[in-house]
């Protein structure tokens, strides 16, 4: 990218899945966004499997406020795979393993209620796991979950932002970032706006504070399953989705203290031992990676107004449900800083 002096109206630091749809949108909106990332080693969105599952826990609630979310989420992913060019995400239903009584009388009982029964499949098929999983007591399953993919969407999103040169490979000293009331200035860029969408890293955000971040790091392995077949996502103790060729994504578990951001030997073995208890077909581990997801205290996004500093914002919050809440509150986010009605704050 040039060193000379250039004139952006908003910089975006952090190129996760947050920044990459708010810069999206700001984007769309008619602005003039520069990116800057450096690529860190733990974002979420690299590692991430990407599921939009309207259907979790051990008794099958609802995500928040799924019913608006997955509709704003299919649709933002489906606009920009033509955008871009790109297939954005695949449509899986997930099989969830019933492992007990309960859980199979937790799963009848929720697929009757009427606020729930559109995300519970009728026409269910196991068929394809058939010979390949272990079969649990019972199997049951859920509809108009995909899983968007996301590293496919940034890497593109990074090309094109690096075709325009608006986009710096480095991470950001917040130190070297100068505000002034022409606004900000970083290195050799000018910009009248920043938005911070860092993930995890915000921790270390000196102009937000009290964003009650609890990182959680999660493992997951890339495994060969030769013999497997099965396209749609399976949930027992680890979630197996299926990637490219016989390729599945597993993981992953939840580390809330963690000393490094690496795989570990430990995290490998807990899941090794899953993938064993569950499969019944020989398969291969191509790779191990870790990231960190970043969640808050309250499980909510952060949508961030600095009080001080004019133009200043902070995109964060995704934690465990990224690819769903990113789209909707991205585009949310976009339309405040444009249009900066004051509603688009809540939610
Ligand atoms: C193992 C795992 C599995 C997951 N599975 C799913 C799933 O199936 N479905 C789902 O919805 N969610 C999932 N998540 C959660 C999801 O990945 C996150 O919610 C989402 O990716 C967060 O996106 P983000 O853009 O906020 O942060 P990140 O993806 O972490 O991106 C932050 C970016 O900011 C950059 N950055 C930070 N500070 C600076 C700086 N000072 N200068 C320059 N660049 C900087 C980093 O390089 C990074 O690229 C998973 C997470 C993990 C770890």
């Amino acid at each position: 990218m040039s060193t000379e002096p250039q004139n952006f109206d908003i910089a975006i630091v952090g190129q996760g899945i947050a920044g990459t749809l708010l810069g999206y949108f700001l984007e769309e909106a008619g602005m003039k966004v520069l990116i800057i990332d450096h690529h860190h080693q733990g974002a979420a969105s690299m590692v991430a499997a990407g599921i939009v599952n309207p259907i979790t826990g051990k008794k099958f609630v609802k995500s928040w406020r799924i019913d608006d979310l997955l509709p704003a989420a299919k649709s933002i992913y489906s606009d920009i795979g033509t955008k871009m060019g790109i297939k954005s995400y695949t449509d899986a239903n997930v099989i969830f393993a019933l492992e007990t009584i309960e859980d199979e009388n937790n799963f009848l009982s929720r697929s009757e209620d009427e606020l729930y029964s559109k995300y519970f499949s009728k026409e269910t098929d196991f068929s394809q796991m058939d010979g390949i999983i272990s079969k649990p007591l019972q199997y049951g399953e859920i509809q108009h979950s995909f899983h968007v993919h996301l590293k496919d969407i940034l890497t593109t999103f990074r090309e094109y932002w690096e075709k325009k040169n608006a986009y710096l490979d480095e991470f950001m000293n917040y130190s070297d970032l100068k505000i002034s009331q022409d606004g900000y200035k970083y290195k050799a860029y000018h910009f009248n706006r920043i938005v911070f969408c860092e993930g995890y890293l915000a921790k270390d955000n000196p102009f937000f504070d009290k964003l009650h971040m609890q990182p959680a790091k999660g493992e997951v392995l890339l495994i060969k399953i030769p013999e497997a077949g099965f396209k749609k996502m399976y949930k027992d103790k680890v979630f197996f989705v299926h990637q490219y060729d016989d390729i599945y994504w597993v993981g992953s578990g939840y580390e809330w203290n963690f000393l490094s951001e690496q795989p570990t030997k430990e995290a490998r073995e807990v899941l090794i031992e899953e993938i064993n208890r569950i499969l019944k077909i020989p398969y291969e581990i191509i790779d191990q990676k870790a990231a960190v997801r970043p969640a808050t205290a309250n499980r909510r996004p952060l949508l961030r107004v600095h009080s001080e500093h004019p133009g200043m914002y902070l995109f964060n919050g995704l934690g465990t449900k990224g690819s769903s809440l990113a789209p909707f509150f991205a585009r949310q986010f976009a339309r405040y800083i444009v249009k900066g009605n004051p509603e688009d704050l809540t939610y």
